[in-house]
């Protein structure tokens, strides 16, 4: 039962970890090389907590996350919690080393496979489990991170994930239904709640996020009987079930009929909780996500105030908080020194955030007279952002609006295939690569140089073009049959044609985890898109003026443009995606007239923006193709429109890959052993294909018997006519010396076929 003297009225849901300026990103790769050790490394990660816990405290927020920090991932903190770390990596000494030992593999031991956290650029590390895993509780991290921020005197709240989620995203080696482990589960959660309540924790966060997505009718269940039997724990803190990411829908109820204390429900992506569900759940806190955790713009409190005192006036208990954890902004908008002064007053980052929470919690208390001040910045902003000009730019508006069917419909494919050929007078399974090559030290040097004004513009891109010249003799030198430029001029496929985009703005330290010590630094759409000027034109000319053979233009497609990017709210990202892909199609066209015969837009990310519930997934599907397709069907007949995706699972995707209708489609295929063909034949694909014949992202360099013998499977589904061989992704990460033997041998596995 919630005690009304011990609720509070503003909080997040989690907090980044990878300190304000990577501070725990640079200890953890130090200690990696042996420049730092365990002692070092826990010190720099107990400062960081400190520093942030006080912070977030002082700003204002009366119940403080606790926990999200991490060495790595909250999953395999969970999986240590549980005792559940794969047996491979039991025999590695240290508990330091036997962690990261599952997070990145060692040279014996493969590290757990890594995967999207729900829709969201972070990737977690998934634990494997089985039917005869023993589980066993660890609670060390989570009582020792509280009793730290108890001793500075936060009020803290841990954060553990819940075992449904946690078995959720789990992988079953064995085939084994992992929700009936919950029974073996559920007495550690219940000692865990014991041990949390005597460290002197008042409330527990539980992370449910996998409740937003489609429930069997046995999750749901289990949903019920979880959370009632952790409820009946006789000494325990109040639990707060987290969700986010979407809506509870049908499982607010089933939540609601537990005797748990608290409901985090997010209200960005998730819509409100009707007053109906209100009705059902008056006797606990919901905590009300009100505040985009997973994007960076500024609350409209005119939106989130009357959602707030709605749910109060319907007599339930509501605080303020973020929708998600802030692990997916950047920290704050502090060193942002070089944007746009009118873009940075609508923006805000983590710490910003609190701030919002603490002010929209203040008015719900205390009423709006108490914050009229803040609330009068936000709000002028807010009208500030809306009536920009940038935003509403009519020639786009114009050219998208005049669009019809036949812009993005190109003619049929086997005509196409003809017109090509005749053109291009490829052979019989062409080889070519990905896009980009090593990125070589010269390349590295050159960039630093550049930045540190040590070189000027003219000088950098003399050396680009050196590296361009280089691999194109490389890659005639192999034999390859379609070249590419090797994309040395790009920083990242993304934030190259963000920065030379109208309505894109990037930020100098908004730094994201995107996993482990990785980190990314997404652009944000603010704008309209518009295209000033062309963007690849000149660096492709170069490399094809140094070949005979075709070299294919390299572009970045509408829906990866954006899945990469921070998106604007004030529109359907649809609207946004169809934006960039005209600025991509005008690109291409350009491409075309420089004599450019074969342009790829590459969609790595097409499955990335995939929507958690399956009622939402065709309308999404239908947006993301047509982006594609208006991206690429303003070429003529004899321009080929390559495109290439790269993540093992195409399951839901099959059928909109052939609806992309590009002209060749590689794909990483390498690791899932080609069975993906047979999936694109069951789909009616039945356009060029080049399954990854071998998995760059592993240093071995594979023989061309092998080689040939994964073409020779590939051959089985499809005629020879319409397979290409690639690689499985682009080059960048690997060194020159693994590319040139692997690519060797790829082409004489081709040659050998032929
Ligand atoms: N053309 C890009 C490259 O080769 C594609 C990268 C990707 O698939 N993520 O690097
Ligand atoms: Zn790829």
């Amino acid at each position: 039962m919630l005690n009304p003297d011990d609720t509070f009225t503003a909080t997040v849901l989690g907090l980044p970890r990878i300190g304000p300026n990577r501070e725990l990103k640079r200890a953890i790769e130090a200690y990696w090389a042996g420049r730092l050790d365990a002692d070092g490394l826990h010190e720099v990660a107990r400062q960081s907590r400190t520093a942030q816990l006080t912070a977030a405290r002082a700003a204002g927020l009366d119940s403080v996350p606790v926990g999200t920090f991490s060495y790595y991932d909250q999953m395999l903190d969970t999986a240590v919690l549980l005792g559940a770390l794969p047996e491979r990596v039991a025999a590695i000494t240290g508990e330091l080393d036997r962690y990261f030992a599952a997070a990145r593999g060692t040279a014996r031991v493969a590290p757990l496979e890594m995967t999207k956290w729900f829709d969201t650029n972070y990737h977690y590390l998934v634990p494997e489990l089985a039917a005869a895993t023993t589980f066993s509780l660890h609670p060390e991290k989570p009582l020792a991170e509280l009793k730290e921020a108890l001793a500075l005197g936060i009020p803290a709240r841990p954060v553990i994930i819940g075992p449904i989620t946690f078995l959720k995203l789990a992988k079953s080696l064995d085939g084994s239904d992992l929700l009936e482990r919950l029974p073996d589960l559920l007495p550690l959660y219940e000692q865990l709640l014991g041990l949390l309540a005597a460290a002197g924790a008042r409330w527990v966060q539980i992370d449910e996020p996998s409740l937003v997505t489609d429930l069997t009718v046995a999750e749901l269940s289990a949903v019920r009987t979880t959370y009632q039997r952790l409820s009946e724990v006789a000494v325990r803190p109040s639990i707060l079930v987290a969700t986010y990411f979407g809506s509870l829908g049908g499982t607010l109820p089933a939540l609601a009929a537990t005797a748990i204390e608290g409901i985090a429900v997010d209200f960005v992506t998730g819509g409100d909780v009707d007053a109906a569900a209100a009705r059902s759940i008056t006797s606990k806190l919901i905590v009300a996500g009100v505040v985009d955790g997973h994007n960076v713009w500024r609350t409209d409190p005119d939106r989130a105030l009357p959602r707030l005192t709605a749910l109060r006036d319907a007599g339930v208990p509501v605080a303020v908080s973020s929708s998600c954890s802030l692990l997916h902004v950047p920290y704050s908008l502090g060193p942002e020194t070089d944007l746009d002064e009118r873009l940075r007053g609508w923006l805000a980052f983590g710490a910003e955030k609190i701030a919002e929470i603490v002010v929209l919690a203040g008015a719900l208390t205390a009423g709006e007279q108490s914050v009229a001040a803040e609330l009068d910045i936000a709000r002028t902003a807010v009208r500030d952002r809306a009536a920009d000009p940038r935003l509403h730019v009519r020639a786009v508006r114009e050219r998208l609006a005049a669009l019809d069917a036949a812009d993005v419909r190109r003619t049929p494919a086997a005509e196409r295939r003809v017109r090509q050929q005749e053109r291009l007078h490829l052979p019989m399974l062409p080889t070519t690569t990905i896009g980009s090559y090593p990125q070589t030290g010269r390349i590295r040097i050159a960039r630093a140089q550049l930045r540190h004004g040590e070189i000027d513009q003219a000088e950098y891109d003399a050396r680009m073009r050196a590296e361009i010249a280089e691999v194109i003799a490389l890659q005639e030198d192999i034999g390859l049959d379609v070249l590419v430029h090797g994309e040395p001029e790009r920083n990242d496929m993304v934030q190259y044609f963000a920065e030379q985009l109208d309505g894109f703005a990037t930020t100098s330290n908004g730094w994201v985890q995107s996993y482990g010590t990785r980190c990314v630094r997404p652009p944000i759409v603010y704008g309209d898109v518009v295209r000033p000027a062309v963007m690849t034109v000149d660096w492709i000319a170069c490399a094809q003026s140094l070949t005979a053979k075709p070299v294919k233009g390299m572009l970045t497609g509408p829906v990866t443009i954006l899945a990469w990017s921070f998106v604007r709210d004030d529109q359907p990202p649809a609207d946004t995606a169809r934006q960039i892909a005209l600025a991509i199609r005008d690109e291409t066209i350009d491409l075309e007239a420089a004599g450019v015969a074969i342009v790829q837009v590459d969609e790595p990310a097409l499955r990335e923006l995939l929507p958690l519930r399956k009622a939402d997934q065709a309308a999404y599907l239908d947006w993301a193709v047509e982006a594609f397709r208006l991206a690429t069907s303003g070429v003529a007949d004899t321009t080929q429109i390559h495109t290439h995706l790269c993540y093992s699972e195409f399951g839901e995707v099959i059928g909109a890959i052939a609806g992309l209708d590009a002209d060749v489609t590689s794909l990483e295929a390498a690791r899932s052993h080609m069975e993906v063909l047979d999936d694109l034949n069951a789909a009616g694909f039945e356009l060029g294909v080049g399954p990854g014949v071998y998995d760059i992202h592993s240093p071995r360099v594979p023989d061309a018997d092998e080689i040939e013998n994964s073409l020779a499977q590939a051959l089985k589904a499809v005629p020879a006519e319409r397979l290409w061989v690639n690689p499985d992704c682009g080059l960048k990460t690997r060194r020159t010396e693994e590319v040139t033997a692997a690519l060797r041998n790829m082409v004489a596995a081709a040659a050998a076929l032929r």
